[in-house]
């Protein structure tokens, strides 16, 4: 059969892509309002960011779809906009919904320039293909650097200087000509033949009477409430409930077309098995080309995204071990809406005894993109479970080569890292960091670097006053919170960008701490050698600053390699047992003290120290 092409011209679907912060999610609050899309009334600031934490914190997390409708030149058009997150740990939500779409608006915050973040989405888009339409934003504000802003975005794009449009999605200036240029230059999407009805995943979320509702982007055919689909990856059946577009919120209609991008509620309720990239298709399509059979159908997958793939990892335990199934549940659950993290079941071995409140038991091993996306993690499971956890340590994956066995092991915790003696070698990741930074904090980066264990690479000048700044460095450095203190150290105007490249032998070893003279395997850390006093000094320190003081005096030790390196002492809390007893009865208050110390006496045998759920977050942020 021959292929026809066919284009939808009143469909334009596209992403905007920044920075974090550059007014990506205010710029869709005016093209919704422009497009009246949400009743005045409706609107708030950031409409699009409806997470609770999305709305606190003032950022993007997990991209948003929405449908309007611009009439231009009394043409009716569907435009087809997808938010998305620009901190660096959500960067493959950016990538998965590239594919979704044919253009992209690129925008810059005059007063900032461009950062690092607005490069590497940019070498996605381009990768794709993507018509990129360049747009300087917040040009109402009086330290907007218009010119030296338009400079970078010529060199980074390689337009014109008249192609880049000039908005303020504060005021609305200028975003009603971008409307334009949207319609004018993203190109519309075309439709091959349709000879299946084929849609490609970008998203999914997931409601306890609908099952997992797809997010999807019809590339040919349609489809309809009632029909039967196949998932070809997972290949799995499933019969449509209902399909409809983003208003933001779910609306139902009719049917999706080519070229659309909308939601297919599957009714699958079973974890793991509607995935991100996986393709649907109408089982009653017409394959001629094909003979019948599965594993053809799998020629007709629409190519998927890239896997998300966690950084570092942290053990989580519920704070009861009551709750582990409760935990366990709402981790599906979340993996539902966010399946960007990786969690299993792990067996920490029995709880230390005497047990330490959150010392061990079972719980579960997690991989994250990056630390604002555990802390995330681990903030949803209190918010929207209820639940509290105690998250160990994080650390990145160690591969381990071990001296009696020929197996090497790769480990995720600090808790399984091997005794020093029985190590033959040990790997770890290297990645690549792109630091763009303004010339005059050059020099303060380059110590911060030098303490980050980096190797400095070239300098490309950018615009005149600004760098662009190579450096390897081990992703056990960068997941130190290197993001946070670059942040600090430019008063936010440095910004990063990472791929990892590399594996590299890595002198590290483990450092424990002790409690009341029993470890507490979930602040256990690997530490390079070069470190080990000064991370044992530090992490005793805080933990005595933070620990809640008992009714006996706590010993806090940290322990390499078998010997204690740190040591402190928490003081014990003095209880005014007698305070209410007044007058002269000293024989009641002696007693009261008799009983007092014996209850002490037994508290230190036991080795019960109360550890709060707070303390092991707090300490994870190094
Ligand atoms: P996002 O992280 O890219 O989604 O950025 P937001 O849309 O959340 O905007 C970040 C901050 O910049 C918010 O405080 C906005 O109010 C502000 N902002 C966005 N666009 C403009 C603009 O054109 N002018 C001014 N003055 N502020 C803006
Ligand atoms: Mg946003």
């Amino acid at each position: 059969m021959e292929e026809k092409t066919k284009q939808l011209n009143n469909i334009r679907n596209f992403v905007i892509i920044a920075h974090i912060d550059h007014g990506k999610s205010t710029l869709a609050d005016r093209m919704l309002e422009l497009t009246g899309t949400i009743e005045k009334r409706k609107m708030r600031e950031q409409v699009l960011d409806q997470m609770e934490l999305e709305r606190e914190r003032g950022i993007t997390i997990k991209l948003q779809p929405v449908r309007m409708s611009h009439i231009l030149n009394s043409n009716s058009y569907i435009l087809n906009l997808i938010d998305t997150p620009g901190h660096i740990d959500f960067s493959y939500e950016v990538s998965r919904s590239l594919r979704a779409v044919e253009g992209a608006v690129l925008l810059v915050d005059a007063t900032q320039g461009v950062q690092a973040q607005t490069f590497s989405n940019l070498e996605m888009a381009k990768e794709l293909g993507l018509k990129i339409i360049p747009v300087l934003n917040k040009i109402d504000l009086p330290n907007a650097r218009i010119e030296e802003t338009e400079k970078e975005i010529i060199q980074l794009v390689g337009c014109k200087p008249d192609e880049i449009l000039k908005v303020s999605a504060k005021t609305g200036q200028g975003v009603s000509e971008l409307l334009e240029a949207i319609v004018e230059k993203i190109p519309p999407p075309l439709e091959v033949q349709p000879l299946v009805s084929r849609a490609l995943i970008f998203d999914f979320s997931y409601s306890v009477h609908q099952g997992v509702i797809a997010y999807v982007r019809v590339f040919e055919g349609e489809f309809k409430k009632g029909e039967e689909l196949f998932l070809i990856n997972a290949e799995e059946k499933f019969k449509i409930r209902e399909v409809g577009f983003f208003k933001p919120e779910l609306k139902e209609t009719e049917k999706l077309g080519a070229g659309e991008i909308g939601y297919v509620v599957t009714n699958i309720k079973n974890p793991g098995v509607v995935k991100v990239g996986d393709t649907i298709i109408n089982l009653k399509s017409q394959i001629p080309a094909l003979p019948a059979g599965r594993s053809n159908l799998k020629s007709w997958a629409l190519e998927g995204y890239r896997e998300p793939k966690p950084m570092i990892w942290a053990n989580f335990y519920p704070e009861s071990q009551n709750n582990f199934d409760d935990l366990r549940s709402a981790l599906e659950k979340l993996h539902l809406s966010d399946s960007s993290f990786s969690f299993k079941e792990e067996s920490f071995g029995p709880p230390s005894a005497p047990p330490l409140r959150g010392g061990l038991g079972r719980g579960f091993k997690l991989g994250f993109l990056g630390l604002l996306h555990l802390e995330i993690i681990s903030e949803r499971l209190k918010r929207e479970f209820g639940l509290k956890v105690i998250a160990a340590s994080p650390t990145v994956a160690y591969r381990i080569l071990l001296k009696d066995e020929l197996a090497e092991e790769i480990i995720y915790s600090a808790a399984s890292f091997p005794e020093e003696h029985k190590i033959r070698g040990v790997f770890e990741t290297w990645v690549n960091t792109e630091i763009l930074t303004s010339s005059q904090n050059l020099g303060s980066i380059l110590k911060l670097l030098q303490d980050y264990e980096a190797e400095v690479g070239e300098t490309v000048e950018f615009s005149g006053t600004r760098l662009l700044l190579k450096a390897k460095m081990p992703l056990r450095e960068l997941m130190r919170n290197f993001f946070d203190a670059l942040k600090n150290i430019s008063s936010g105007f440095a910004s990063l960008n990472y791929e990892i490249v590399e594996e590299r032998p890595a002198d590290v070893l483990k450092l424990e701490i002790l409690v009341a003279e029993n470890p507490v395997s979930a602040f256990s850390r690997i530490v390079p050698r070069s470190r080990l006093e000064t991370e044992a000094e530090k992490m005793v320190e805080k933990l005595k600053a933070i620990l809640p003081r008992e009714l006996f005096s706590v010993k806090i030790q940290a322990k390499a390699t078998g010997r204690i390196l740190a040591s402190r002492t928490l003081s014990a809390l003095r209880k005014h047992v007698t305070g209410n007893l007044y007058g002269g009865d000293r024989t009641r208050k002696m007693k009261l003290w008799q009983k007092q110390k014996k209850g002490k006496e037994r508290l230190k045998a036991r080795g019960s120290v109360d550890i709060p759920q707070e303390v092991f977050l707090k300490m994870i942020r190094g």
